[in-house]
């Protein structure tokens, strides 16, 4: 079959079809959505090798019998079900956890996949394979909610405009509280103004008053900003990977009593919800679409700064 592969270059190659073990089912890939931990893995992040990707929509062609024919999401962590994590019911922090695409599992950025059936969400008729592409990003998005209580009174700053920010701002904002976004370049202000989302430049930025500050930049320049702008005994959320080791007034968060949450994979079932009640504007987040024989000028496209979602057809 047909696969994208990174092992120090990146590149589409035939490797075997996978074989199925207990409990999996073979997954056909329909669409795939390539993330901004896909770009850090082609720089080196985890140390990884193998097939890339992790957001993807695809068809059970293979595995138990009530999944078969079914079109499927599915939850990149593969716990053991065994540790002290798994136990307490936080398989997404299994101390033996494999991640599809990202360390220790085949990614699906490939004709076909196996997967647990343990981590199949079953996709609604009503959501298009476009929308279903982004429950994982999404979920990532709701996993805020999980962590910090938003209440309808609270000022809300999302810092980064690119593909997670842009679904964390649509998810806050459900909640009734007032929602800005920082944008550092003009791209995203035609997205912000069709959802009504207030802008605010990173040049003019209103110091200690937010309630709860997300950051989705990744860099240290956003994480020092981040808790510029979140007030004493307020929440900040860091919703990304650091690429490089952020430098920030520790200090502050000493004497200002703020709280630093980290966030990372949230719940699939929540995010098909909210897609198929039309509460999550995808479609407007997608950039551009290749074939998947075209996968690696998909990633030459995901690279250009400001680009949001390319999605890979399968
Ligand atoms: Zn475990």
């Amino acid at each position: 079959m047909r696969a994208l592969v990174f092992d120090g270059e990146l590149r589409l190659t035939d490797i075997p079809t996978p074989v199925l073990q207990q409990g999996q089912a073979l997954l056909k890939m329909r669409r795939g959505g390539i993330c901004n931990t896909d770009l850090e893995l082609t720089r080196g992040y985890m140390g990884f090798s193998g097939v890339l990707g992790h957001e993807f929509v695809a068809e059970v062609v293979e595995g138990p019998s009530e999944w078969l024919g079914q079109r499927v999401v599915g939850e990149i962590n593969i716990a053991d079900g065994d540790c002290d994590m798994c136990r307490l019911g936080v398989p997404s922090q299994c101390r033996h956890r494999a991640t599809v695409g990202i360390n220790g599992h085949q990614g699906a950025f490939a004709e076909y996949m196996a997967l647990t059936t343990r981590n199949l969400y079953a996709v609604p008729d009503e959501v298009s394979d476009d929308q279903a592409v982004f429950v994982e990003p999404l979920a990532a998005a709701l996993q805020i909610l999980e962590a910090v209580h938003v209440s309808p009174r609270d000022r809300v700053v999302v810092i980064g405009a690119g593909k997670l920010g842009l679904l964390s701002a649509q998810v806050l904002r459900l909640t009734g509280a007032e929602v800005q976004v920082v944008v550092r370049s003009d791209h995203a202000l035609p997205l912000l103004n069709k959802w009504r989302l207030p802008a605010l430049r990173a040049d003019d930025l209103p110091v200690n008053q937010a309630d709860v500050v997300v950051d989705c930049t990744g860099n240290a320049a956003g994480f020092a900003a981040a808790l510029d702008l979140v007030k004493p005994r307020g929440t900040l959320v860091l919703k990304s990977t650091y690429a490089d080791l952020p430098q920030a007034n520790l200090t502050r968060v000493v004497v200002d009593e703020v709280r630093v949450i980290g966030s990372r994979c949230g719940p699939f079932a929540a995010a098909l919800s909210l897609l198929r009640q039309g509460l999550i504007d995808t479609q407007a987040m997608i950039a551009m679409r290749y074939p998947f024989e075209q996968a690696l000028s998909a990633f030459d496209r995901a690279f250009q700064p400001g680009t949001l979602k390319v999605l890979l057809d399968f």
